[in-house]
């Protein structure tokens, strides 16, 4: 509400039927929110390099084979490998099977003719929080502001 108030922010959306009081006013209650200003992005933090998050930046596919196995089949696999020199990061690393990992062992994709599904970047952003359809506290206002959201 100070935000709003003292134009920080720009009212997209209200809540239908939520207001609230002051001695002299009723105000609508906000729902969506567009900040006035940018926040400049060395506020945002990177997206921490490990293995839950190449995992998810690789949706849990192994990236020679193309099938999606469960967390504890997957293992990581350095593109150019780390015993020629490769490096330990995000444009190196990628998500693989076990077996895939086996047969390309201390080879690059190239000599063991295994191309890669998508070349690994760094990912700007991962859906830290999921929210879901069914969590009954989520405001019909907010829907045609977030990803479209999977049934189920
Ligand atoms: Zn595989």
């Amino acid at each position: 509400m100070l935000l709003w108030l003292s134009e920080k922010v720009e009212v997209l959306e209200f809540h239908g039927a939520l207001s609230v009081r002051s001695a002299t006013d009723s105000f609508q209650l906000p729902a969506v929110l567009r900040l006035n200003r940018y926040i400049h992005k060395r506020y945002v933090n990177r997206v921490r390099f490990c293995r839950e998050n190449i995992y998810m930046r690789d949706k849990h596919t192994c990236q020679y084979c193309r099938v999606e196995f469960p967390y504890r089949q997957l293992t990581l696999d350095h593109v150019y490998p780390l015993s020629r020199g490769g490096r330990h990061n995000w444009t190196n690393v990628v998500t693989a099977c076990g077996p895939c990992n086996n047969r390309k062992a201390d080879k690059t994709p190239a000599e063991a003719k295994m191309p890669l599904m998508n070349l690994p970047v760094e990912p700007k952003f991962l859906p830290s929080v999921q929210i879901s359809p069914r969590f009954q506290a989520l405001p019909n206002e907010w829907i045609p502001y977030l990803p479209k959201l999977v049934p189920g």
